[in-house]
Parts: structure tokens; sequence; C-alpha cells
């Protein structure tokens, strides 16, 4: 009960209680604000995709389809726009089910490959934005995780450093192996994140520059999914950047990473 502090602290104590509550109100309104823009940006996002799935299969379904190259080039639109849509419901689905006890499924993987495998799928946003990506992991080493998880944490920051990053960039992708864990880090030369604004980004729904990130499509779930899934392999992640010149996303797990986490 506030009222009741109130009346019992001397004015200065006073002074601070009010400014604390006017802080908590300040940041009410922020939460407010973030949830308003959220709700904003999954419509954007879950629209778009709809949109392009309806428009493409339309035309074909009107006579499209006769033409064999029309269909193929449609049929791949709303292919990669189905999959955005399903990455995009999975990342919702995934923060509202993430509370509950985490659950891992751990198997042994080479990581070079899965690696180059995920880098495969990039592969024409890579081209389109002209970004060269040079890669430092030792090719036999084999880690223990949750394929799914992993896939999860490291499409989302390469996505990211592809995202915020200009025409012409360059991404680095290291692996690490060293006593008791390992890590891997995400280094691009692109827009770079502020100091105050480096440890917000894992917030849910928080966006840096909501007009340049606007442009980019998003919703600010990403790095809070990623986040909780390293989280959940018993791991850490880190951020280091500096505006202008780039950001270094590194994750670090234990090697021995147990299944059975209590
Ligand atoms: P989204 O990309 O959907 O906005 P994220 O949670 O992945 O959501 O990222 C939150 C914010 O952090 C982004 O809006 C962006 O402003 C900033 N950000 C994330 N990764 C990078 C990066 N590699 N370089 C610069 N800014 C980044």
């Amino acid at each position: 009960n506030v009222d009741a502090h109130v009346v019992y602290v001397p004015v200065s104590a006073r002074h601070f209680l009010v400014m604390a509550l006017l802080y908590d109100i300040t940041e009410l309104k922020e939460i407010e604000r973030m949830q308003m823009d959220f709700v904003g940006n999954v419509s954007h996002e879950l629209k778009t995709p709809i949109t392009a799935i309806t428009g493409f299969t339309e035309t074909l379904l009107q006579g499209a389809m006769d033409d064999k190259q029309t269909r193929e080039e449609f049929l791949k639109i709303v292919y990669q726009e189905s999959l955005k849509l399903g990455e995009l419901v999975e990342d919702i689905l995934s923060l509202a089910r993430i509370d509950s006890k985490p659950q891992l499924n751990l198997t042994s993987l080479k990581i070079y490959e899965f690696i180059e495998d995920i880098l495969t799928t990039f592969q024409p946003e890579l081209e389109k934005k002209a970004i060269k990506v040079a890669l430092q992991i030792p090719v036999t080493a084999e880690v223990n995780v949750d394929k799914n998880k992993l896939r999860h944490v490291v499409n989302n920051l390469i996505q990211n450093g592809i995202k915020y990053n200009q025409a012409g960039g360059q991404l680095w992708i290291n692996v690490q192996i060293s006593q008791k864990d390992w890590n891997l880090s995400i280094k691009d030369n692109g827009y770079g994140i502020a100091k105050d604004e480096q440890e917000r980004i894992f917030e849910r729904f928080y966006r840096v520059d909501t007009s340049r990130s606007r442009q980019n499509g998003g919703t600010g779930l990403g790095l809070a999914v990623v986040q909780e899934y390293v989280k959940a392999m018993s791991g850490t992640i880190k951020v280091r950047s500096q505006v202008g010149v780039g950001s270094t996303f590194t994750v670090t797990f234990p090697l021995e990473l147990k299944d059975d986490l209590g």
C-alpha cells in the first residue's frame, strides 16, 4: 500500500517515492507503447505473406498455371511466403510456451555441416544484398545440442546480420571449442547498436530505431526467443556492438549438456 508508506517517510524520501512512482508509470506507458507497436508489426508481418499467397494462388487458378515458367516462379514465391508465415507463428507460439519447463532433444552433430546447411537456405538473401560470409569452424568438431533450438538461434542471428547490414556487407561466423564449453559468434559490419540499447534488444517486442526496423520487417520477438532457447540449453548470449561499425553476437554452451534439467 503506497499511501501508507508516504505518511511515514520524511520529505526527501517521499519525493524519491513519488519519483519512483512516476518512473513506474513511464515504464508502464513504455510497455503499453511497445505492445501496441507489436500488434501493428505482427499484423503487418502476417498480412504481407498472406496477401502474397492469396494473390499468387488466385492468379495461378485464373489461368497463369498453364505457363510452366510462370507456374514455377509463382509457386516459389508462395512457398517462401508460407515459410515466413510459419516462422512467425512459430516465434509467437514459442514465446507463449517458453515459461513452461524447457524440453531438450539432444543429438551430437557436426557443427560445420550444420552451419553450411543453414547458409544454403540464406543464399538468395545473401546474393540479393551481395553479402559475403567468412567461416572459421573446425571441420570435424561435434557438439551435443538440441538441433531445432540451435537452428532457430543461428537462423535468427544470421537473419539479423543480413537485415541490419548494408548491401555489400560481410558476415563472419566463428566456432571455438574449448575445454568445458564451445561458442559460436556471428559478426557483421552493419548498422551496429548503441550501448544503451544493447541490453534492451533481448526484451520481447523491443526494436531499435523503429523507422529503419519497420522498413526491414520483423516483430521484435526474434532475440527474445533466441535468448530463451539459449538459456534452455544452459548457454549464454552476449552482444558487442558499435554504431556504424557492426555487431557480434556470441552464444556459449557447455560441452556436456544434459537433458534432465530438473
Ligand atoms: P526484429 O528483427 O524482429 O526487430 P529482434 O528481436 O531480432 O527483432 O531484434 C531486435 C532489434 O535489435 C531489431 O529491431 C534491431 O533494431 C536490433 N538488432 C538485432 N540484431 C542486430 C544486428 N545484427 N545489427 C544491428 N541491430 C540489430
